[in-house]
């Protein structure tokens, strides 16, 4: 073991199977893998309906068989994107590279001289958090988007009732 370590972030309003398969994949490449909750000061609203916490829970439980040593760390907004890479290796354990295929994080991470590697996108259309919140909302079906750890957490807290009362208009 080289202790090569990975950092992965994401908000994960859930956590839903394109990061499972993005985590698989990356596990295969690293020692250990650092996933990073972004926007972690966000909660109760339609964008973001869980917290920090609650999001620690769907990703620790969704991984526990990952066969890879991963830690999970809540990082807060900062508004100065200039800033953002320094403050997310404030936070996290060291990393040699980033895995993401969001531009901006690309973006911020390559101007910082950081390895980037970006995983395909799988299903996108049906696997992303915009959609599953949708189907919630709307009553659809949305379990068989996220793995089955995370409809346990989301069950227990209530997770769609929230997304729908804070919804709502007064
Ligand atoms: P939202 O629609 O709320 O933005 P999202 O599905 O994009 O949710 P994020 O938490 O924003 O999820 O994404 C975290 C990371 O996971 C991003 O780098 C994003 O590109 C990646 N990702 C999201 N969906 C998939 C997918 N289906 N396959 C592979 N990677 C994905
Ligand atoms: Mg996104």
């Amino acid at each position: 073991m080289n202790g090569k370590r990975g950092f992965y972030i994401g908000r994960f309003q859930p956590y839903h199977n394109g990061h499972q398969s993005v985590l698989e994949h990356i596990a295969n490449k690293v020692d250990e893998i650092i996933i990073g909750i972004g926007s972690a000061q966000l909660s109760h609203s339609v964008e973001n309906p869980f917290t920090a916490g609650e999001r620690v829970m769907m990703i620790t439980r969704a991984l526990e068989s990952l066969g890879c040593r991963y830690y999970v760390i809540p990082i807060e907004d900062v508004q100065r994107n200039a800033l953002w890479v320094a403050h997310v290796r404030s936070m996290a354990p060291p990393f040699d590279t980033c895995y993401s295929s969001n531009p901006l994080v690309v973006r911020l991470f390559s101007e910082a001289r950081v390895n980037v590697q970006s995983p395909a996108m799988s299903e996108r259309d049906t696997l992303s958090g915009t959609e599953i919140r949708r189907r919630m909302l709307a009553g659809e079906s949305w379990e068989e988007l996220v793995p089955p750890a995370v409809v346990q957490v989301l069950n227990e807290i209530d997770g769609v009732g929230r997304l729908r009362q804070i919804a709502r208009t007064d």
